[in-house]
């Protein structure tokens, strides 16, 4: 019959050699963490962002020149509304801004799908590698379709 108590012991003591072998181990080991947020992570090609609704483009058929372009709006009455239609998370609502129809986007709803993208026939709307989307006011994400200082994107962070 077997000593139970000297069985316990050798237990113990393997445990413990598992515990001081792993942990010697990864004092060589490159950390698998980065230094987020002081060290910007690196995002794959593909990565889907936030998207960035550029206003100067939006409805406007331009004819290779941008001084030969004009507005939809102007002509129809009407915007085209793709990118709302498609939207499948309903982040994108279109509002009237100048007297002209343009789309609202939601980041409290987007799921980064990047169908707007896609869908959008004047490249208004293009990916972006933004992701930080943390506000203490969820209202802030809310983004009106309106011109920025720089006169193009309407929803940088
Ligand atoms: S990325 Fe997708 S969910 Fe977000 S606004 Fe565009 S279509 Fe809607
Ligand atoms: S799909 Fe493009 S052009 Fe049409 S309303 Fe949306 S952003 Fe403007």
């Amino acid at each position: 019959m077997g000593n139970p108590l000297g069985d316990v012991k050798m237990d113990r003591l393997q445990a413990v050699t598992t515990i001081i072998k792993r942990t010697v181990s990864h004092i060589f080991t490159k950390p698998a963490t980065t230094k987020y947020p002081f060290v910007k992570p690196s995002l794959s090609e593909n990565f889907r962002g936030q998207p960035q609704y550029n206003i100067s483009y939006c409805n406007v058929i331009s004819l290779g020149n941008p001084n030969f372009g004009f507005d939809v709006h102007s002509i129809v009455g009407s915007a085209c509304r793709v990118c709302a239609r498609d939207c499948p998370a309903g982040a994108i609502t279109i509002v009237e801004v100048d007297g002209k129809r343009r789309p609202q986007f939601d980041f409290n709803k987007c799921i980064f799908c990047n169908q707007c993208v896609e869908s959008c026939p004047r490249k208004a709307v293009v990916n972006s590698d933004v992701f930080e989307l943390a506000v203490i006011d969820k209202k802030t994400l809310i983004r009106k379709p309106k011109p920025n200082s720089r006169g193009e994107n309407n929803n940088d962070t």
